[in-house]
């Protein structure tokens, strides 16, 4: 294991404030008494937590096993999508712009345009306090931003189908271009709150209740779209928790809406 103290900056995507430590898990070994880990930081607030794990690039890796891609759990949505378009193979498209790892997508059965990863899964690899378990498609109990995976994710079997290059570039192309234009793809931590199952989506119920724009420090509500929170240069952790019970709390005032976060506070 090596352990370094790193800037938040490096370590989220939205940019927070201040310094904490990593401990980078380089081997099977180092998974001893790790509970959970960090992705790309995408989807995390740093609140109260002093220390994080992270596999190290050594969980990185993609591997073609016919139609069933094998891919480490630390490689990025971006090398991903990089091989899928050197191979001429189609599957995750839909998120590409994210910048988040396999791991932490899967973890939060990440998704967009009417997909989500988990349609995509053949397997998934974990590892448990007790042992290392394969988890086939059959037994993957996924819901909306929620894979119930209690373990690490080490790594998973995507399913892949041939395509024309062009197309694969093409439908890459329009998804960065879509999440452009409808909100960011820098210094936030893409959705705050998850969509209710009734109503509008939560950035409409946030819109509608006049909090885009709403700022706090160098955190703002994105005047672009509500359901994100957007830094102006880093970020305090306290900011940003202002602005997500702001916005909570107006939701449930005028909406009788409670919403609940995606985003993990840790
Ligand atoms: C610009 C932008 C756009 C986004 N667009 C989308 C979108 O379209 N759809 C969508 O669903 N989300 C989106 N997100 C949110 C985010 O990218 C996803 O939730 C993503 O899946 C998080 O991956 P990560 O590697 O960054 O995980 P992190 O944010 O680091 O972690 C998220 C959670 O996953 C857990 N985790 C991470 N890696 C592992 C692992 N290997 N094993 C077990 N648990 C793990 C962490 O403990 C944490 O609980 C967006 C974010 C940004 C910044």
């Amino acid at each position: 294991m090596i352990t370094k103290i790193v800037p938040l900056k490096y370590l989220t995507s939205i940019r927070q404030n201040g310094c904490i430590t990593v401990n980078y898990i380089e081997n099977d070994r180092d998974l001893d008494n790790v509970k959970s880990v960090i992705g790309c930081g995408s989807n995390v607030l740093i609140k109260n937590t002093k220390t994080v794990y992270k596999l190290s690039p050594n969980f990185g890796y993609i591997k073609i096993n016919g139609n069933v891609v094998r891919v480490g759990g630390a490689t990025t949505i971006r090398q991903f999508t990089n091989f899928m378009i050197n191979r001429s193979l189609s599957c995750i498209e839909f998120l590409s712009g994210v910048p988040a790892s396999v791991g932490g997508a899967v973890f939060m059965n990440a998704g967009a345009f009417g997909n989500e990863i988990l349609d995509f899964l053949e397997y998934v690899l974990i590892k448990t306090p007790e042992k290392k378990l394969k988890i086939e498609k059959p037994n993957l109990n996924f819901s909306y931003r929620n894979s119930n995976l209690n373990g690490i994710i080490l790594e998973v079997g995507i399913r892949c189908r041939k395509k024309e290059k062009s197309q694969i570039i093409e439908k890459i192309v329009s998804s960065i271009k879509v999440r452009k234009n409808k909100a960011h793809l820098r210094n936030t931590f893409g959705s705050v709150f998850k969509n209710p199952k009734q109503n509008l989506p939560a950035g409409r119920l946030i819109e509608e209740c006049g909090l885009k724009g709403r700022a706090k420090g160098t955190a703002m509500i994105s005047p672009k779209h509500g359901n994100f929170i957007i830094g102006k240069g880093l970020v305090n952790v306290d900011d940003v928790l202002f602005l997500i019970d702001s916005a909570k709390n107006e939701v449930l005032k005028q909406f009788s809406i409670e919403l609940e976060e995606e985003v993990k506070i840790i």
